[in-house]
């Protein structure tokens, strides 16, 4: 009898607990509903260049290594004069879609999206470009749908190969990259003749998305260390040098342009991702343009890896980012600007507590309830 209790016992200890496993890592956190905050001062940008080269590893862009190959001689000058750089830390399951809702919508998922597969949106949320006024996306169709399925109205425009392109690339993956490169440069030079896409684009708050899939693709069928995916890195690095020189000629230099650019997720020595290796969750970041802070040289540098060393940059300002926190070392502007961000932050923060305390009122007794001081 007393075994029998014991065993029932036992059984529901163990029920409960695999029970609290979904209720609390397979339930999603994010809330709805906040009011969006804004900085009241003007923005230092009118537009936003977004370049992901998907999988591309922080280590490999950064190293210059012992065959001085010179994989990517744009990014790195704007790292040496006009930009800022860093790494931005991202988070498991190191997999795209995941690391671009980080991006574009700057949370990262729970693991609710397990259930989804991490291909479609498990909840839904507000992202970057759906506070856009425009926004234009070239690239892969696995992920560039999401995010016009995710903004109301219809102001985010996706262009897109086919998955048979797709597929046809794997024998030159970089062709992923040319096309999106070859793409935005006929949009541009088609838009002078088309009124209201002219119109659009000289307004302001517009983003620009380039998804650059030929990188991670390369990685994947030659892995990183191959000859493959650098040459990959130097087509990415003149493909964007081009862009941006098409952009500047489009807006006639008007210093009205921001400039990201970045990866998803990186990637191990044998070409897979998905885990939490530094492999695979340092990515490069590097930002230059309107209101972006210029390089600095410095001689204090304090982190506690060994990459400044390994990548021989300890003497440019290294700039990491990591979610939640405003990346104030990047911004080109006055304290005031700052702390209007912060501020604004903060409070988007807070509105995220009051909704999530209202729905737990709402769904607790409410002799139950203490709010918080
Ligand atoms: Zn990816």
């Amino acid at each position: 009898m007393l075994l029998l209790a014991f065993f029932i016992l036992g059984l529901v200890v163990h029920v409960v607990f695999f029970i609290s496993i979904f209720d609390i890592y397979f339930t999603s956190p994010l809330v709805h509903g906040m009011t969006p905050q804004h900085v009241p001062l003007p923005a230092p940008a009118k537009r936003l260049v977004l370049f992901v080269a998907d999988g591309l590893k922080a280590d490999t862009l950064f190293k210059t290594d012992d065959t001085k190959i010179d994989k990517a001689p744009f990014i790195r000058s704007i790292m040496e004069e006009s930009g800022s750089w860093g790494v931005s830390h991202t988070r498991v399951p190191t997999e795209s879609r995941p690391g671009h809702v980080a991006l574009i919508a700057g949370f990262y998922e729970d693991v609710s999206a397990v259930a989804k597969g991490w291909k479609e949106n498990p909840v839904e949320f507000d992202s970057v470009f759906n506070e856009s006024r425009h926004t234009w996306c070239w690239g892969s169709p696995d992920i560039l749908p999401m995010f016009a399925k995710g903004a109301s109205g219809d102001h985010v425009y996706t262009h897109t190969y086919s998955a048979e392109m797709e597929d046809f690339a794997s024998t030159d993956a970089s062709k992923l990259d040319t096309w999106v490169f070859d793409e935005v440069k006929a949009f541009f030079s088609s838009a002078k003749a088309n009124d209201t896409l002219l119109s659009q684009l000289r307004e302001e708050r517009n983003v620009f998305f380039l998804h650059l899939l030929g990188i991670d693709t390369n990685g994947h069928a030659h892995r990183p260390m191959s000859r493959e995916y650098a040459e990959n890195i130097e087509i990415v690095d003149a493909g964007v040098a081009e862009i941006v020189s098409v952009m500047e000629d489009f807006f006639e230099n008007d210093k009205g342009t921001s400039y990201i650019f970045t990866s998803d997720h990186g990637m191990t020595n044998w070409g897979s991702h998905g885990a939490g290796h530094p492999s695979e969750t340092l990515t490069p970041l590097v930002a230059w343009g309107a209101g972006i802070r210029t390089a600095e040289r410095t001689t204090t540098q304090h982190f506690n890896d060994h990459y400044l060393q390994e990548w021989r940059l300890e003497y440019l300002r290294r700039i990491d980012v990591n979610q939640g926190v405003l990346p104030l070392g990047y911004l080109d502007n006055s304290g005031l600007f700052k702390a209007e961000s912060m501020y604004a932050n903060s409070i988007q923060i807070m509105e995220q507590f009051k909704v999530k305390m209202a729905q737990k009122k709402e769904t607790t007794l409410s002799i139950l309830f203490t709010p918080y001081q």
